[in-house]
């Protein structure tokens, strides 16, 4: 499942959740009834994902096998292996980029990268913010609630911090994103009423694998990869190949999502794939600014109109209605404006990692390296 997808889902249970907690003559036990139903909903959908997860799991075994299989037919009796052959070509694959782990794009000012950006974060990583709705409950009364009515031993849930966030609510950090999804979902069934939820999502890592030729592709990447690295092989962490899209030196570069372990391997590592040794980077995106969503400023120096990035209406995200069909981009909107014979889809929100202006502004800030 794409991860828009699946915060579209999430995203549309919560509009649920926030319109019946603001409608505020419905009755209670319908009321009631809502929030159980999206409660069960939630359960349904996380089942449904990790069945999901489960049979891409297979399915990657198998390809690998496959792979691997392919691979010693053709070696035949020869012994040796491409591993020994590859390094000697490191040298003339050797471009720029290799440069580009440590280099900030010189335009757009100071940019973080992805190690930067979760260092402080340390394993912090799957956390939710509770409040009090009506701002009655005082964060140690929303404790108490949470002592009454939660038990994260039956839910077979691991807390790992609870922080008190001065009369803003608490914060509850979990070990994995899965324990957390199992947390909301109880004390939203448990205590929606009362408390509001926000869930802290922090987003994987994205890699881009420069210059592979034209048979390396989204479908058979990941295998590859797994086939020719094995200190990637086994870290347990998925690697999803995103897009590909031509280069100036005619070839390809593929971006992939994958999780830190792999970000740092395939960053430490000489990647092979095939029979080349591959440069990799940070996959890194330019800036946009928060109050109006257009490019290459931050919101302190924005001289721009607010813009919901979910709409493109002239609001505050948070003071957004509109569903999940009805997303609009900015930039989008704006790029068909003036190119009327060639026009891209604006039906997504501004912050979606698959918007067409966000990529194309991405590929330039990665052909700067
Ligand atoms: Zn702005
Ligand atoms: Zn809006
Ligand atoms: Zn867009």
């Amino acid at each position: 499942m794409a991860d828009e997808d699946d915060q579209r889902v999430v995203d549309a249970l919560e509009t649920l959740v926030s319109i019946t907690e603001k409608s505020g003559n419905l009755r209670k036990d319908l009321r009631t009834d809502i929030l159980e139903t999206i409660s069960v909903l939630r359960k349904v959908f996380s089942q449904l994902k990790s069945k999901l997860k489960n049979a891409n799991e297979e399915s990657k075994k198998l390809q690998n096998e496959v792979s691997n299989a392919k691979e010693s037919m053709a070696r035949g009796g020869d012994s040796r292996s491409e591993r020994q052959v590859a390094p000697s070509l490191d040298h003339a694959q050797q471009s720029p980029s290799g440069e580009a782990r440590q280099v900030l794009p010189p335009a757009g000012g100071r940019r973080k990268l992805y190690a930067e950006a979760v260092k402080n974060e340390g394993t912090r990583q799957y956390r939710i913010t509770l409040k009090a709705k009506d701002g009655t409950l005082s964060t140690e009364q929303i404790k108490f609630q949470l002592r009454e009515h939660i038990n994260p031993t039956n839910i077979k849930v691991g807390i790992q911090a609870v922080r008190t966030l001065g009369d803003k609510g608490i914060q509850i950090e979990t070990g994995s994103e899965e324990e957390i999804n199992k947390l909301s979902t109880e004390i939203s069934g448990k205590l929606g009423e009362r408390l509001e939820i926000k869930k802290h999502t922090l987003r994987k890592p994205r890699i881009i694998i420069y210059n592979v030729t034209e048979e390396i592709t989204t479908e058979n990447i990941t295998a590859i990869i797994q086939a020719h690295n094995p200190e990637i092989n086994d870290n347990g962490e998925d690697i999803i190949a995103k897009f590909r899209y031509t280069n100036k030196k005619g070839r390809y570069n593929i971006v992939m999502e994958v999780g830190p372990k792999t970000r740092l391997q395939i960053l430490q590592t000489k990647l092979k794939i095939g029979w080349e040794i591959c440069n990799a980077a940070d996959y890194l995106t330019p800036t946009r600014c928060f109050r109006c969503c257009r490019y290459n400023h931050k919101s302190k120096e924005c001289r721009g109109e607010e813009t919901c990035p979910h709409c493109a209406g002239k609001h505050k995200m948070k003071e957004c209605t509109a569903s999940a069909s009805e997303q609009k981009c900015i930039n989008c909107i704006n790029f068909n404006r003036y190119n009327k014979n060639d026009k891209i889809n604006e039906n997504h929100s501004a912050l979606s990692r698959d918007c067409p202006s966000l990529k194309a502004r991405t590929h330039k800030v990665q052909e700067q390296y």
